[in-house]
């Protein structure tokens, strides 16, 4: 059989511990035997990101600038215990915010639906996309407690040194007070990103915040992704058949709750924060989310939703059979391929992402999967299998 042909490369960043492992397998099992993959290698294990001081983390963001198409393993953000356990030079900040700030994206986290593993929403049919727009709001909030009484207040000094001011509150005691902004330049990126994702997976897009209440700031978002879309998208989502919907955040989670899925719901950071890990859990597992972050030039970088699994990993180097869920991670190597294929205009690639995805689902389908699954399916004696057996089984189906 001849193998499948890549014009241009695909920026492949690897990563720690046990998806470290399962991203070998993938690509020895399921990749390399029919396609010539094209690949341009950075290695983003925590060892290799503290010999080159980061700068491989920043390198791999700046080549998908180039080649437009990235596919992520999961990796370690440094922590005080990392420290030691790698002898670090710095606690290295988190690669997934390093490579975000250089792309300016916005992520999109969507659940992989399949029979067997269903949603505890019995109504949800088909996955629910959370876009999280990740910058600013309460995570670059500034915070004072006031231990006494005293006058708060709001001033902004302009750059001709004119001030102007707004009372907070006159504390009569002690309380707590806080401070957060937004840029527009980010909101309208972010929603540059969202409707452009909307064509791309030809879904509706949904929006809200509390702008009855915070009728300044959330206002602000709700003006910014009214005008853009209005400007650059009202016709083209027609011409797709899709709509762009924005309702108030309280009626946005009623009407989720009872929707059937299938749209894509775009999130303030907070509300995306904490919705994201709500979608995932209701869906089944962690282990089946995917998130793919697209920057509003066009750059996609895909990636599994999940951590490294330390556990299994130190399970695996004890020696010991590890049943770790290569689900997402193999759905962000074929979300990569598709896209490659899509710009390339290679057919053949595209096809083989859409048959390596139904081989996958179809392997669960058929009763066979990993202990994660097993715990939660609705199939009576699924077979349990360990992580490289799975991947196995999903070449035979291939
Ligand atoms: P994790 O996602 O690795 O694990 C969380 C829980 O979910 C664990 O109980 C784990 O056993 C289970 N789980 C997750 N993925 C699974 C899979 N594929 N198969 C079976 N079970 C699965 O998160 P964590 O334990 O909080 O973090 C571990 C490491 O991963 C940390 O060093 C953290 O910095 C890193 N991390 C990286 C990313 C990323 O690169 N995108 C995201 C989150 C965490």
């Amino acid at each position: 059989m001849e193998k499948i042909k890549m014009t241009t490369p695909i920026v492949e960043m690897d990563g720690d511990e046990m998806t470290r492992i399962l991203w070998k397998m993938i690509k020895d099992h399921l990749l390399t035997p029919y396609i010539e993959l094209n690949t341009e290698y950075y290695d983003l294990g925590l060892e290799h990101r503290n010999e080159t001081n980061d700068q491989v983390t920043v390198d791999s963001a700046n080549a998908t600038k180039k080649h437009k198409v990235a596919v992520k393993c999961a990796t370690i953000t440094p922590n005080a215990a990392r420290m030691d356990e790698y002898t670090l030079k710095e606690m290295w900040k988190s690669p997934n915010g390093t490579i975000r700030a250089i792309l300016d994206g916005t992520v999109f986290r969507a659940p992989i639906v399949v029979k067997g593993i269903e949603p505890c929403v019995k109504n949800w049919k088909k996955p629910i996309t959370i876009a999280r727009h990740a910058y600013g709001d309460v995570y670059k909030g500034v915070e004072m407690k006031i231990p006494e009484a005293g006058k708060v207040e709001l001033v902004y000094t302009k750059e001709n040194g004119e001030v102007e001011k707004e009372c907070i509150h006159n504390f009569t005691g002690s309380g707590i007070v806080q401070g957060m902004h937004n840029v527009n330049e980010s909101i309208e990126s972010f929603a540059k990103s969202c409707f452009n994702y909307a064509l791309d997976v030809k879904q509706d897009l949904w929006f809200a915040t509390k702008d009855t209440i915070s009728k300044k700031y959330d206002h602000t978002f709700k003006d910014i992704f009214q005008e853009i879309f209005e400007k650059d998208f009202k016709t083209k989502f027609e011409e797709a058949g899709i709509q762009y919907f924005y309702t108030l955040i309280d009626d946005a989670v009623a009407r989720v709750m009872k929707s059937e899925g299938g749209y894509i719901w775009a999130c303030k950071n907070y509300d995306g924060d904490v919705m994201s890990d709500m979608i995932s859990s209701a869906f089944g597992s962690l282990a089946m989310m995917t998130s793919v972050l697209v920057s509003p030039e066009g750059y996609y970088e895909y990636e599994a939703a999940h951590g490294t699994v330390q556990r299994h990993y130190y399970k695996h180097l004890k020696g010991e059979e590890t049943s770790t869920n290569s689900v997402a991670t193999i759905f962000a190597w074929t979300g990569a391929l598709r896209k490659r294929g899509e710009l390339d205009n290679n057919t053949e690639l595209m096809a083989f992402a859409d048959k390596l995805d139904h081989a996958t689902l179809k392997t669960i389908e058929d009763g066979k999967m990993t202990k994660d699954l097993a715990l939660i399916t609705t199939f009576e004696n699924p077979v349990v299998l360990n992580s490289e057996d799975f991947i196995k089984e999903v070449a035979k189906n291939l």
